[in-house]
């Protein structure tokens, strides 16, 4: 059976094709697709899914007793997330959505708990904790395919080679085919990356780097005018709040000398076209804000093959902001208090107001103990960094929980209630990738699950009393309502922060990538 889809693996979103039956592993081949034109593939899709023919994929819902866990009827099981969901206030209710979940399970997602429960206990453990630094990061992303036109690429940080394959394939054959420079800035010093780096600058830490980088050009008085002047928003305000920091304290947390600043910032200014490339798995929020302040100070924004490139962590990292998924951000990353989106909201959800805001931190959503906690397509305990048992310990506090997942994760274990999911081929949907770019997937193989992720999302959300809906695209087509208006184009604006917010709890954006 072959099956074409979008890979899972990272934000690249290469078109895939697998070939698979019962008794083989799966043969996977690049095909040519809207992000991956010449189908490319790399070695992390073609040693992955093997999970296909795992089999103890989780296929019915699966209940938690005495005796541990037992199957039961899917209508059991919505039953009993709607009795648990009206037993208590909205506000003891928390909803967690991963980032390989589908454009249109996000949505419905948001929906249950906005419009359906009534909180905005609704976040994503792939961005807690980690501040909103990442929420616009793509918004001024140049194309993928426009690096084989600069002249000068700037990788900042080492990790890009494993992070996204394909935008590391295409750095290579920038370098190989058009001999454009490598400039790379690194923690280490280690990295594939090395390879092809003409010059390497080694910092202790990117945040102070990068701070270090932009007060150079505002002191020495290289700042693009017109951007600075004209176009941007909040320079003066960046300006002041930048030159009252302490110089030689960046100096020494990045553990470089004022040369090096003063050389990188040189040859920054006269590389003509220019990539700067950068992960969010390694820049904290705070550092990806400095990235753009840099671009907009030597005027790299909105120019053809002379901008930034922010690269995403998972699969579908971009939809979790696209479709609401944060406690204090609606749909498109906008404000839960903008007015335009309440607006919208009105209109499409019909609902008066929208419930008030949320804490976004995780010790604050977690510790307030929800009574109830619904975590689709994250196993935020099998991917922390650090302290598992923490966060198991956050988990178990929640009198009811469900886990919706393809397998029995250590999370899922922790569930009261586990329900199965599905793959993007099997139920339908969309992702959208590091370049904001939406694919779409159609629905190829009949699941052994007898519902689809999808469909078990929509029969919690018309229990709450939201209208049914049939198919992942009608959601896409409401959730389109509530985007901001393309004209609403704001003019690109500095933003200051005084502190690092290098935060990064999990492994894989927190998903269980089998
Ligand atoms: S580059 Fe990323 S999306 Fe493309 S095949 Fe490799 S892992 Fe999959």
């Amino acid at each position: 059976m072959k099956i074409q889809t979008i890979c899972q693996y990272c934000s690249a979103g290469c078109h895939i094709e697998l070939n698979f039956d019962e008794a083989t592993d799966p043969i996977l081949n690049g095909i040519t697709g809207v992000v991956n034109t010449d189908g490319f593939i790399c070695s992390r899709a073609t040693e992955g899914y093997r999970f296909l023919n795992y089999p103890d994929r989780i296929k019915e819902p699966m209940l938690k007793t005495r005796m541990g866990f037992r199957r039961i009827s899917f209508d059991e099981a919505f039953l009993l997330i709607d009795e648990h969901i009206k037993e208590v206030k909205p506000y003891r209710n928390a909803f967690f959505a991963g980032a390989r979940l589908s454009n249109e399970e996000l949505y419905i997602i948001q929906k249950i708990a906005r419009v359906g429960v009534g909180t905005n206990n609704l976040s994503s453990f792939h961005y807690l904790g980690r501040g909103t630094g990442y929420l616009h990061n793509t918004k001024s992303n140049i194309p993928v395919s426009e690096i084989i036109d600069t002249q000068v690429i700037y990788i900042i940080g080492d990790s890009l080679p494993e992070a996204n394959p394909y935008f590391w394939s295409k750095v290579q054959q920038a370098w190989r085919e058009q001999n454009v420079k490598i400039v790379w800035v690194s923690l280490t010093g280690k990295s594939l990356i090395a390879g092809i780096a003409d010059e390497t600058i080694v910092v202790s830490s990117l945040f102070p780097f990068l701070k270090l980088i932009n007060r150079s050009l505002i002191e020495s008085g290289r700042a693009d005018k017109m951007f600075t002047e004209e176009i941007c928003l909040d320079y003066t305000q960046y300006k002041e709040s930048l030159l009252s920091e302490s110089k030689e304290l960046h100096l020494i947390n990045a553990n470089i000398s004022l040369a090096v600043v003063d050389h990188f910032v040189t040859r920054l200014l006269s590389s003509g076209k220019t990539a700067l490339i950068f992960t969010e798995e390694e820049l904290s929020g705070n550092a990806c804000r400095e990235v753009h302040n840099l671009a907009m100070l030597t005027g790299k924004m909105g120019r053809i093959a002379d901008g930034i490139i922010a690269v995403k962590e998972c699969a579908n990292s971009q939809g979790l902001i696209d479709m609401g998924i944060h406690p204090e951000f609606g749909q498109g990353g906008v404000s839960i208090d903008d007015e335009d989106f309440l607006i919208k909201a009105q209109t499409t959800w019909g609902i008066e107001k929208l419930p008030a805001k949320a804490k976004a931190d995780i010790e604050d959503v977690l510790k307030a103990k929800p009574v109830n906690l619904f975590i689709f397509g994250e196993d935020p305990i099998g991917n922390a960094i650090n302290d598992k048992e923490q966060i198991a310990t956050y988990i178990s506090k929640a009198e009811f929980s469900v886990v919706q997942d393809f397998y029995m994760t250590p999370t899922a274990q922790l569930a009261e209630l586990v329900m199965p999911a599905t793959y993007l081929f099997e139920s339908g949907g969309t992702y959208t990738n590091s370049q904001k770019i939406i694919q779409q997937v159609n629905a190829q193989l009949h699941t052994e699950v007898e519902m689809t992720g999808f469909k078990q999302l929509v029969a919690i959300a018309t229990r709450l009393g939201l209208p049914a809906m049939e198919t992942p695209v009608d959601a896409m087509l409401e959730s389109v309502l509530l985007f901001p208006d393309a004209c609403s184009h704001k003019r690109p604006r500095f933003v200051y922060s005084n502190e690092d917010d290098n935060n990064r709890i999990f492994l894989n954006g927190a998903i269980c990538n089998e």
